[in-house]
């Protein structure tokens, strides 16, 4: 097989058709930082690739048949000077993605498509509310870093293990709170944890805005639950970014049917 250094032209198109870019890059590490969680750092247009707080890159992997199947991670940090971007990748499931990453060799070359995603940051909002799992742990932290100060930034984040609990250096001048739920064997569909963990939380009275990434059954409780405590639908931004007990579609987002 010839060897290119273009990606594949699949993902041209489609970088075309979503108004994103496609570029191969290389691995510089992929390091197990957690019981779930890989950092994996990548080198190539990273500027573009890696966009604004809360954008994310498809990664285009190989399946267990096979297969070409897209991957989406967040990014988690970029590093302009070194032309390279973070992603933050939980391994405690199986699938092309954790198995691939588990594997990454240094430069070793990679499609990826980026930047895509739409929930930023609201510029509005005073405080900023971020709920999910460990899947959701490098955009909530890469948006709550662009937070301008003094502002305000709490997280409540479901987690399998205590080593996940991972933390971020924030501006002094950023009110930071962090409550982390274990999830003491629960499903991974129940919201039970994390609706726990909101309740032990008193909104502040001004403007903030709640963002929701992690499991498609999870996420709907949860916005629900937003929403009865008094959040305006436009104050939640949520997105479901994996099903229990179903692997993601080759386009890297979970089915969203209700069967
Ligand atoms: C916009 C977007 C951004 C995302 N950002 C991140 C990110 O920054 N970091 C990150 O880790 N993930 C992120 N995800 C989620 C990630 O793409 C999915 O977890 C995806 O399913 C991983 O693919 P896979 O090949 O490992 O597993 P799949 O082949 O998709 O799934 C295999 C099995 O593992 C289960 N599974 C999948 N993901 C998880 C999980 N996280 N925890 C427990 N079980 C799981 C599935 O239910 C299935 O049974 C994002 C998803 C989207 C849509």
């Amino acid at each position: 097989m010839p060897v290119t250094n273009e990606p594949d032209d699949s993902s041209k198109q489609l970088a075309e058709r979503v108004g994103a870019v496609a570029s191969l890059c290389a691995v510089v590490s992929a390091t197990q930082l957690s019981t779930s969680i890989y950092e994996l750092v990548l080198r190539g247009n990273a500027t573009t690739l890696a966009g604004t707080p809360g954008n994310d890159v498809m990664i285009r992997l190989t399946d267990s048949k096979g297969r070409f199947v897209r991957r989406r991670y967040s990014v988690r940090a970029l590093n302009e000077a070194a032309n390279e971007f973070t992603l933050w990748i939980t391994v405690e499931h199986e699938g092309p993605g954790t198995i691939w990453v588990k594997g990454a060799k240094k430069d070793e070359l990679v499609d990826v498509i980026g930047p895509r995603g739409k929930i930023a940051l609201d510029p509005l909002a005073d405080w900023h509310l971020f709920v999910g799992d460990a899947s959701g742990l490098a955009a909530f932290y890469r948006m709550a870093e662009s937070i301008e100060v003094p502002g305000r930034a709490i997280f409540i984040v479901e987690i399998d293990a205590a080593d996940d609990a991972l933390s971020a250096p924030f501006d002094e001048g950023l009110g930071v709170t962090g409550i982390f739920v274990d999830r003491q064997g629960r499903s991974m569909s129940d919201p039970e944890g994390l609706l726990r963990g909101l309740a032990a939380f008193e909104l502040p009275p001004d403007l903030g805005h709640a963002y929701l990434f992690g499991e498609f059954h999870v996420m709907r409780v949860l916005e629900k639950a937003l929403l009865d405590r008094g959040l305006r639908p436009e104050q939640v931004s949520h997105k479901a970014f994996w099903r229990s007990g179903r692997s993601n579609a080759d386009h890297g987002e979970p089915e969203k049917s209700e069967a």
